[in-house]
């Protein structure tokens, strides 16, 4: 059993998850895309205790409540390292300006392939997915992934931005979601399909980027 609450978050609609252990109330928030007191009084509503802050990539939408939910919290911010340092990068800086965004504060740690993130009695895998960006990662558990920016429902992520490569999409695409059972549910980033989410055994289907 798991607590799984989704928020529309952000003037960019970042779909932003909080995902709590029912029996030791800790949790993590996956891509706290600004509107943080908001999230905050709902993690305290949901009587959670936040452990971790996670960042499925790097991209400032989905970081800019980092900062702002850390300090309400005391979480610690978790991202995989290439996109944690590629975009602090002066050309980062001036694209995430030209979109209206300030860069995101550092992270506190790294989280990278295999490695896996323990909220209470909850784990959750690690499965780097590069493409949408480099350090752009998905997480796996209890039944679920949470795709980020690297999958949608019917869709995947646009690899025209820095650091994006198609074919590298593509490939995380396959060897790490396409593999996973046809039953675990897809929570993405976005809402850009026709439902809010997924399975892997439907995006199989129907999806371009799975077969
Ligand atoms: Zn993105
Ligand atoms: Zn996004």
């Amino acid at each position: 059993m798991l607590i799984l609450k989704s928020y529309t978050v952000g003037d960019l609609q970042v779909k932003a998850y909080l995902i709590g252990c029912p029996e030791t109330r800790e949790a993590m928030f996956i891509d706290p895309a600004g509107d943080e007191t908001r999230l905050a009084e709902e993690i305290k509503k949901q009587g959670l205790h936040l452990k971790y802050i996670v960042n499925t990539h790097g991209h400032p939408d989905h970081t800019l409540g980092n900062a702002g939910l850390k300090a309400l919290t005391g979480a610690i911010v978790l991202m995989h390292e290439a996109d944690d340092m590629l975009f602090r990068t002066k050309e980062a800086e001036a694209l995430f300006r030209s979109w209206g965004f300030g860069l995101s504060v550092p992270s506190d740690a790294h989280i990278k392939e295999g490695d896996k993130i323990q909220v209470g009695t909850l784990s959750f895998k690690v499965l780097h997915t590069p493409g949408h960006s480099p350090g752009s990662i998905c997480l796996y558990g209890h039944g679920h992934v949470i795709t980020g920016d690297t999958l949608f429902v019917g869709a995947a992520g646009r690899t025209d931005l820095i650091g994006g490569s198609l074919d590298t999409l593509i490939k995380s695409i396959k060897q790490q979601l396409a593999v996973l059972p046809d039953e675990t549910v897809v929570l993405p980033g976005h809402d850009y399909g026709d439902t809010p989410t997924s399975t892997i055994g439907r995006e199989k289907r129907e999806n371009p980027f799975l077969s």
